[in-house]
Formats: C-alpha cells, sequence, structure tokens
C-alpha cells in the first residue's frame, strides 16, 4: 500500500532522539532561524499554541483575527481561545489562498491581526497584503499585526524571498505529517526584538516535560518509524480502514469541530523532540527539492478534462500537498484503494460551515465549499518512485478518457 502521506525519516532521525545536549531546543531554534533566514525561532508543542502565544503574549484581544475560510481548523481554534474573533475570508482557485481584494473588505476598526496563510505550499503575495494593512493601520491608528502561517509552506519563495520573513512573524507545525517534523511541535519565527522577548518570556513559563512524556514521545516515534515502514503500511492501512488507528496520527485536523486544543498545549517542547528536528532541518532543502520534481512530474504527464482539475505550478511554492479538484471523488478513492495507493482528503471542510464556527460566518465562501467537498492530494514525498507515480498518472489519465 502505498501512503498518502511518509514523514521522511530515517536511521539518523531515529538516533538524534538519543543523542542529546542540554541545550538541543535552544541549538533547534538557533538552526531553524538560520536556515528560515530569521532573527529568532521560538519552539512551541504545537504550531497552533505558538500562534495563541502571539496573541496572547501580545495581549491581542476581543480582536478580530483575519483568516482563510479554508485552512486548518486549529488555527480558528488558537484565535477563539485566546479570547479572540476568527473573521473569514474566502480562497480563490487560482492558488488556494485568501483573495487579496476581500481582506481589504475584511478588514476594519477591530481587526488586531490578519494570518496570511500559504495553503498546500503556494507562497500568498504578502507584500501586496503588507502594504493593505499598512494603509489600514494608518486608517484605523491601531497596530494590525501580519502573521504567516507557514504550516504549508516551509521556507516558500515569493520573488526570491522567502514569505516567512515579511510581517511580524511566522507560525509553522511540526507535527509527524507536516514538510519538517520534529515529532509533535511548532515553531514560531520573527525578527523583531520587542515580540522575540515578549514570546521568549511567555513561553518559559510552559512546564518542562519529565522522563516518561520523553519517553512516551520516544516510543510514538518507533510506532511511526515501524508503521511506515512499505511492508507494514498495509497492514496499518488495514488496522486504519477496519479501525482509526492510523487516524490517531493525524486526527485532531479532520472534522474536529470542537473548540479545544490538546491537554499537553502548555509544555514546552522536549530535547527529544528537538533532536529530530534538528536532524530534519539539514534534510530540508533535499525534501523541497524533491517535492517540487514529483509536482512538475504529474502536472507535465496529467490529462486532466472534465473531470478534475491539477494545482498550479508556482514559482517558489512549497508544494506541501499536491491537490486536484474533482467532484464525485469517492469512485476515484475506491478504484485508487484498489490498486493499493491510498489518496488523501485533505482539509475536508471550510471552517465557517462547521458547527462551532457557524455563528463567525458572515458570507458565503465559495471556493472553500467546493474544496472542502472536492479536494483530493497525491502523495508527494521524498522516496516516491516513478514507477508508483507513472501509475497514479495512468490510473487518473484512464479517469479523464472514460468521461471525455
Ligand atoms: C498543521 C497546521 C497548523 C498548526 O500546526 P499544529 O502543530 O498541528 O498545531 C497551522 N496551519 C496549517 C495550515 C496547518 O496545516
Amino acid at each position: 500500500m502505498i501512503p498518502r502521506f511518509r514523514p521522511y525519516i530515517g536511521k539518523d532521525d531515529f538516533f538524534s532522539m538519543f543523542r542529546l545536549s542540554p541545550n538541543s531546543v535552544r541549538e533547534y531554534e538557533e538552526g531553524f532561524a538560520k536556515t528560515f533566514t530569521a532573527e529568532y525561532a521560538i519552539a512551541f508543542p504545537y504550531g497552533r499554541v505558538a500562534l495563541w502565544s502571539f496573541l496572547k503574549a501580545l495581549r491581542i484581544e476581543n480582536a478580530e483575527i483575519i483568516i482563510p475560510a479554508y485552512t486548518c481548523v486549529v488555527v480558528a481554534h488558537a484565535i477563539v481561545l485566546s479570547g479572540n474573533i476568527p473573521r473569514f475570508v474566502d480562497i480563490q482557485f487560482e492558488d488556494y489562498n485568501m483573495n487579496l481584494a476581500q481582506v481589504e473588505n475584511a478588514i476594519n476598526e477591530k481587526t488586531g491581526a490578519v494570518i496570511c496563510t500559504h495553503l498546500f505550499g503556494y507562497p500568498m503575495n504578502a507584500e501586496g497584503l503588507n502594504v493593505i494593512v499598512k494603509h489600514a493601520e494608518s486608517r484605523y491608528h491601531r497596530k494590525i499585526y501580519l502573521i504567516q502561517d507557514c504550516a504549508h509552506a516551509f521556507g516558500a519563495c515569493r520573488n526570491g524571498k522567502m514569505v516567512c520573513n515579511s510581517g511580524d512573524a511566522a507560525i509553522f507545525g511540526l507535527g509527524i505529517s507536516k514538510t519538517l517534523t520534529s515529532i509533535f511541535g511548532g515553531m514560531l519565527t520573527t525578527s523583531d526584538n520587542t515580540i522575540h522577548k515578549s514570546l521568549i518570556n511567555f513561553r518559559n513559563r510552559f512546564t518542562t516535560v519529565g522522563f516518561f512524556k520523553q519517553l512516551s514521545q520516544i516510543l510514538y516515534f518507533c510506532s511511526v518509524f515501524v508503521a511506515f515502514n512499505n511492508s507494514i503500511y498495509s497492514l496499518v492501512h488495514l488496522l486504519e480502514t477496519q479501525t482509526s488507528f492510523l487516524d490517531a496520527l493525524t486526527k485532531s485536523y479532520h472534522l474536529d469541530d470542537k473548540i479545544h486544543f490538546p491537554p499537553d498545549y502548555l509544555n514546552k517542547m522536549s530535547k527529544v523532540e528537538a533532536g529530530v528536528g534538528l536532524c530534519q532541518l539539514k534534510k530540508y532543502p533535499e525534501i523541497i527539492r524533491k517535492r517540487r520534481e514529483i509536482a512538475e512530474y504529474y502536472s507535465k504527464n496529467l490529462s486532466p478534462g472534465r473531470k478534475y482539475q491539477i494545482p498550479p505550478l508556482i514559482e517558489g511554492a512549497t508544494y506541501s500537498h499536491y491537490v486536484l479538484q474533482m467532484s464525485d471523488k469517492h469512485k476515484c478513492l475506491t478504484q485508487f484503494r484498489k490498486a493499493g495507493i491510498q489518496l488523501g482528503e485533505v482539509i475536508q471542510y471550510s471552517i465557517p460551515n462547521l458547527q462551532s464556527y457557524r455563528k463567525y460566518a458572515d458570507a458565503e465562501y465559495p471556493v472553500a465549499r467546493s474544496c472542502a467537498e472536492n479536494s483530493l492530494n497525491l502523495p508527494i514525498y521524498p522516496g516516491l518512485h516513478t514507477r508508483t507515480m507513472d501509475r497514479i498518472i495512468t490510473l487518473l489519465n484512464g479517469i479523464s478518457k472514460d468521461n471525455a
């Protein structure tokens, strides 16, 4: 069975869990900042907690925080749990990111921040957004923070510049299904001295994790390591379809309607996590290069028809996911499963349509709603064989022909 995602972890990542120095977390932060060309990086237990901490530490309260209607729901959780109000903006099909004109319309005298999400690794026009935010600041005489959500877009570039460095700060998710991982974990980068100080003070009040928590992280990582081994994955997949075993790895992102954080959200990142994170950082250029190659290969060889659309190839994108739009995708999912290939259904909701968020909806979000229904993502990770890509392409081109 070909899995829908696969962490790029090897023996080196495995052994890095046991090669710990007292300063592992600081070394990881410094390495992360350097790789993503920021002055500072601050580690958190989750990406969502990095955002929540930013809002809390800078005392942003009762403000409207602008986010895309189509993004990971945990971002909205962080906004509500910090005592703020999510304000949703629809995305556009061209690059899956917020439409700038609609962001401009959504900004008002209550806006405290704009989350600039680079969905699926597509760099949003962060410079354009910066101009809009600066105008709004002088119009409303208040600071409006600009935060880059780079959970899908580690190092994505626009006009040769990393988008994570425009605005006030960037957040990254480092869970097992992300482009880079530290087992769990999240990161915030900034080049602003004052923001850095506030966040360090805030984060330093978190709990240092003990021996047993780290042991459980080691065991979890071992189980992931084993689960993604080729021959074992078929068994895992079987377990997944019969039970919810693998969903436990990613379930917090799926259809999770309740506004809550995991119980360990006030823990510091552990040395074990930082060890893996540091090892992963070295592989970053290779991971991105391979993802780009796979995206190009798919796009060159797929011949979409009326049945489905392929995603854009955009300069500087990092392709955390390669997402097709296909109505009636369930037949395709079944067909692929029978062929031993698992496709993903990344983000199956438009946040303002979820029960807990309906009260924040103040418009229709047609593009988000359509993507929630029709998105399907192909395996795209380093180590994916050309022959597997060719099988995927043949199956999909068959689907286009069926209905030509
Ligand atoms: C995963 C993700 C996050 C947050 O990451 P966690 O570490 O799971 O909290 C934020 N934004 C997007 C778009 C994500 O996919």
